[in-house]
């Protein structure tokens, strides 16, 4: 790692860190009115914090950004390839305290890293939040390798009613290459559903979700298997386009293509919403999705619906998505890979074309009935 030889103990002196300091999205900034800047047709639903260490995170997960073993200074670092500006957390949480005085913040998202202050922070973290919006709706994104119940127990207490677990690989090969031993980092596959299932028990059916990463290398049919899985255990899935991070160990490995991203958008809204039976989707030896057997009218009302092609994420107090992550997985300027609010009929052209639905219909849609 190398990059801080300043022991924790005296890095608070010497660093802007959490508990005292956090990250903030930028969209998350602009809503605060920390940033300035401005939102293309949305504004942003959820104020997602991050916490900040020198050291990034202790875990090494290939794709990310903060990872141990990526090279250079941590200040270069980023998540989810967009900036993430440093505010003292006092002022963050005064700044959404002020917005929340009408009830229109419609969630906030506190992410933990891996290192040995996040639990304690988290909790600290909370409550600063807590001291200056009393009821916002708290969501705490968990590195699970950190908990057991007893600290489920203590986040639930200081105020978070929903857990959401970064899954982010679909398979259990895929973690282990991506987050677990392959790739020399802490997490383990077992562990994580360890923790998720005991969060679903606490914190209630679909109030708890796994970050669900798309072209990490899984096959369409790991995702689908995911799909089932998390439905069966009432987990939500929410999903997120990998995007390659310069510097991180992934970052020649290209995205998905789109046409593929939309896929998995519908076939996973189709499972989620309408019911979808295993085995109406049919796989080829890669398993890659080549049939779907389900009536057209439910496909393509889904389509022209736009909303599986929406951002997945935790809700507001009125049950609509309010994390809804403006520029999570693409930049400005670039197509929308989720889209931060409801595509309205041309975006749905768009999509269609996407995905080429012409040749994936012919290719899906020959034994529609
Ligand atoms: S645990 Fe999360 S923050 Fe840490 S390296 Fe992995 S993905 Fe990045
Ligand atoms: S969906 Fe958004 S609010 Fe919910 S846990 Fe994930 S990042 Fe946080």
């Amino acid at each position: 790692m190398a990059k801080v030889n300043v022991p924790s103990h005296l890095q608070a002196e010497q660093f802007q860190i959490s508990p005292e300091y956090v990250r903030i999205s930028m969209a998350a900034a602009i809503e605060l009115g920390l940033a300035r800047g401005r939102l293309s047709r949305c504004s942003c639903g959820c104020i997602n914090l991050l916490q900040n260490y020198p050291e990034g995170c202790f875990a090494n997960c290939t794709y990310c950004g903060l990872a141990r073993e990526r090279p250079g200074v941590p200040e270069e670092n980023s998540f989810i390839r967009v900036d993430w500006p440093l505010f003292p957390t006092e002022l963050v949480a005064e700044k959404i305290g002020e917005k929340d005085v009408d009830g229109s913040v419609g969630r906030v998202c506190i992410a933990q890293v891996q290192d040995h202050r996040a639990n304690d922070d988290l909790i600290d973290m909370m409550q600063t939040v807590r001291r200056h919006a009393t009821e916002v709706p708290i969501s705490a994104l968990v590195s699970a390798t950190l908990l057991d119940e007893s600290w489920l127990a203590r986040i639930k207490d200081a105020g978070a009613d929903i857990i959401g677990v970064g899954l982010d690989a679909a398979s259990e090969d895929i973690f282990y290459k991506t987050r677990g031993r392959g790739a020399k980092g802490p997490h383990t596959w077992d562990f994580h559903w360890e923790i998720v299932l005991a969060a679903r028990d606490m914190y209630g059916p679909m109030n708890v979700n796994c970050h669900v990463v798309v072209g990490l290398g899984e096959t369409d049919k790991d995702l689908v298997d995911l799909f089932y899985k998390l439905k069966k255990e009432q987990v939500a899935g929410y999903l997120f386009s990998f995007n390659p991070e310069p510097g991180t160990e992934m970052q020649d490995m290209p995205r998905t293509p789109l046409h593929r991203w939309r896929r998995i958008q519908l076939v996973k809204y189709l499972i989620e919403e309408k019911e979808l039976p295993a085995e109406a989707i049919e796989f080829d030896a890669s398993g890659e999705i080549t049939r779907l057997n389900a009536p057209e009218i439910v496909i393509e009302t889904a389509v022209d619906s736009g909303m599986p092609f929406m951002t997945n994420g935790c809700p507001d107090r009125q049950g609509e998505v309010a994390c809804n992550r403006p520029y999570g997985s693409y930049r400005p300027g670039e197509e929308y890979r989720d889209y931060p609010f409801k595509p309205n009929s041309s975006d749905v052209v768009n999509i269609r074309r996407q995905m080429n639905l012409e040749e994936v219909w012919n290719k899906l849609g020959e034994a529609v009935v």
